[in-house]
């Protein structure tokens, strides 16, 4: 059973001054896979006081310099992939093709922050003034979960391009995917204290990043409860702050789309990560009179969904990250059911054959409308629920009768028309016809799903503060 027992303060692997353990368990079949040893206020404190030196001189580094270590952390992630993938799946649950596809994508992500930084100016005029982007200083990350290591390395690689310094804070669920970058960063030879990395629990290590005064800025993705209880403390410093915060996203099906393709991306599209996404498409919309249509076509499709064990190449849908989560899903159907829906597929209970570990039956509501939980609340799982509409107008106003506004998706065979229902649409990014990827454009949400954008340009003046020199 292995022990993770080791921060990362100052350029050193150090153990940290904190004394409990968090059990490391497995959702593929609940056997306890290690240990990790929590940071406290202590380590925070120590890391923060790290990142504040380094900030000194790394602020200063050239463009150059900075691509140079974005390269080398490029280089090292690299030569893991097979180890990426592997912990991924072990520790996490995720799928092969999941993870792989997060793996593709933290890579793809790097490249954009790279080719960025090499043509930004951080130099600007505006009207007669002189505008000098400069970096904001000490960065606390604060990630969750799911897909940690996309994460950790996207934030940080747009604070190293702004010349921050950071502090990281993964979620202690994700501490052997933790120790894997954190081995790839050594490598990468940043300067000490430009990154440092305490494992250990929201309340304690979180909460004093969110507090502490020498940090200026948070990025943070995770739940909505959480990015306010972040919001509240950060304001009492005026720390800056940008919040990933959860989703509820719909995806309208037009009348003239093509139905046997757009129904079964729609379900692809819900249960990404096995429904554990920010961006899953959780609320299908689709026109009244073509219902019993797509009832058809989504069981089928999945029937033709394999749910088990995520090494497997072919697996669709893996476990729940935990027995927590997977309890959670569990309640939303039993809410579901209790609210009148009706199950289309799936239900309450665990796929015959996979008792062990913390699977969820893909599961689809009918008879369903947009006031009920189970169409408001993000259950993070694979539960979709299908709307129906009547006219185009109706369907934007229940896509848009939501807390939330991360992402959107709309299918027609029309581009101008779905295109004009997608600037409609109250989100951060709407997908047109697909599952398109861009890591230039701006990721965040609208609404309770966050404040400010990732990736981008955007993304890089999230962590630069300007100043106007006037003559
Ligand atoms: P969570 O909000 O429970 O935890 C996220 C992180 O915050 C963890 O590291 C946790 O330890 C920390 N934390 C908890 N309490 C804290 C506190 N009081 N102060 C400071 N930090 C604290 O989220 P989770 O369950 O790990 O992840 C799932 C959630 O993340 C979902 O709501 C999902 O929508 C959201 N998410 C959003 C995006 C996005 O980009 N918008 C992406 C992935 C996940």
């Amino acid at each position: 059973m292995k022990t993770i027992d080791k921060a990362y303060i100052n350029g050193e692997f150090v153990t940290p001054k904190g004394t409990e353990y968090f059990d490391l368990i497995s959702p593929t079949t609940n056997e306890k896979l290690g240990q990790v040893l929590l940071g406290n206020i202590e380590d925070t404190q120590n890391a923060i006081a790290a990142a504040k030196e380094a900030f000194k001189t790394f602020s200063k580094t050239s463009i150059a310099e900075r691509i140079k270590y974005l390269q080398n952390i490029q280089t090292s992630i690299e030569k893991r992939k097979e180890a990426f993938i592997n912990v991924m799946i072990e520790e996490y649950g995720g799928t092969f093709q999941f993870s792989s596809i997060s793996y593709e994508y933290m890579l793809k992500g790097l490249e954009s922050t790279i080719n960025l930084l090499s043509t930004y100016k951080f130099n600007k005029t505006m009207g007669k003034s002189e505008v000098q982007m400069t970096p904001i200083g000490v960065v606390g990350i604060i990630i969750p979960w799911n897909s940690s290591n996309s994460f950790i390395c996207s934030k940080l690689a747009t604070a190293i391009a702004a010349g921050c310094t950071t502090v990281i804070k993964p979620s202690e669920m994700s501490a052997q995917q933790t120790e894997l970058i954190t081995e790839c960063l050594h490598e990468a030879g940043l300067p000490k204290g430009v990154f440092n990395i305490v494992n250990g629990l929201g309340e304690i290590v979180g909460a004093e990043i969110s507090r502490n005064p020498d940090i200026a800025k948070i990025s943070f993705t995770g739940s909505t409860n959480v990015g306010k209880i972040i919001a509240k403390e950060a304001i009492n410093t005026m720390k800056r702050i940008t919040l990933e915060l959860g989703g509820k996203s719909p995806n309208i099906i037009l009348d003239d789309a093509d139905f046997s393709k757009a129904i079964p991306m729609a379900i692809i599209a819900a249960y990404m990560n096995s429904g554990q996404a920010c961006i899953a498409a959780t609320r299908l919309l689709i026109p009244e009179n073509r219902l019993e249509e797509v009832k058809t076509l989504v069981k089928e499709t999945i029937s033709n969904t394999i749910v088990g064990d995520p090494k497997n190449e072919t697996t669709n849908i893996g476990p729940m990250v935990s027995k927590k989560q997977y309890e959670r899903v569990q309640n939303y159907i039993q809410i579901g059911i209790n609210e009148g829906a009706e199950i289309l597929t799936g239900g309450l209970g665990k796929p015959q054959g996979l008792e062990k570990g913390n699977f969820v039956k893909p599961t689809v509501f009918t008879n369903v409308n947009n006031q009920m939980r189970i169409t408001r609340e993000e259950i993070f799982g694979p539960v979709l629920s299908i709307l129906t509409y009547k006219t185009e107008e109706e369907a934007i106003e229940i896509a848009n009768d939501t807390t939330y506004g991360l992402q959107a998706y709309v299918s027609s065979s029309n581009e101008k028309r779905a295109h004009t229902i997608a600037s409609q649409i109250n989100a951060g990014r709407v997908l047109i016809n697909g599952l398109g990827h861009d890591p230039m454009a701006p990721f965040g949400g609208f609404k309770q799903s966050g404040i400010g954008r990732e990736f981008g340009i955007l993304g890089l003046e999230a962590y630069l503060e300007p100043k106007a020199l006037i003559k």
